[in-house]
C-alpha cells in the first residue's frame, strides 16, 4: 500500500468509486472520464507502478479479471467490441502510478482512433525483432 497513491485509496475505501468487481488480489471500477459508457479499469490491491514492477502473480490475477470484467461489460453495455490498454509511465500516458489496465467499450462508428500506426522502413523489422529476443 502506498499513502500518495489515489488508486491504493480506492482500495482502502478511502475514495469514493463505481465497484464493479473485487476478489482477492483485483479490484475493478468506473473510470471517472471515460472514453466510452462503461470504461473500467482493472488494478491490483497490492501497490506498484506500472508493468516493469507489478508481481507476476498480480499480473496474471489482472488478466483473469479483465477478461471477466470485459465478457460482462459487453452484456451490459451492448458494445460493439472492447479495447484493452495500459499506459506504463508517463511518457507512455500513465497518470496514476498503479497498475490498470482500462478496458474500453466501443460502438460501430464511435470513431474512436486509439492507435495511429506507421509502416516499418526497408531493413528495420528484423534487427528491432532480434534486439529485443536477446533481451528476454
Ligand atoms: P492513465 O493515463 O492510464 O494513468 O489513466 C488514469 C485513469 O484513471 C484516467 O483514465 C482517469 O480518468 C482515471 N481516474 C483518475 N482518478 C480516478 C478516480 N478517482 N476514479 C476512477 N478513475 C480515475
Ligand atoms: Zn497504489
Amino acid at each position: 500500500m502506498s499513502t500518495d497513491c489515489i488508486f491504493c485509496e480506492i482500495v482502502r475505501g478511502e475514495l469514493p468509486s463505481f465497484k464493479v468487481y473485487e476478489d482477492e488480489r483485483t479490484l475493478a471500477f468506473l473510470d471517472i472520464r471515460p472514453v466510452n459508457i462503461g470504461h473500467t479499469l482493472v488494478i491490483p490491491k497490492a501497490h506498484s507502478h506500472n508493468i516493469f514492477d507489478i508481481a507476476p502473480e498480480d499480473w496474471t490475477a489482472v488478466a483473469g479479471t479483465a477478461r471477466k470484467v470485459a465478457i460482462a461489460i459487453e452484456k451490459a453495455v451492448g458494445c460493439d467490441g472492447i479495447n484493452l490498454a495500459m499506459n506504463n509511465r508517463e511518457h507512455a500516458g500513465q497518470v496514476v502510478f498503479h497498475p490498470h489496465v482500462h478496458l474500453i467499450p466501443r460502438f460501430k462508428g464511435d470513431g474512436i482512433k486509439l492507435m495511429p500506426q506507421r509502416a516499418y522502413h526497408e531493413g528495420e523489422a528484423e534487427p528491432i525483432a532480434q534486439k529485443i529476443r536477446a533481451a528476454l
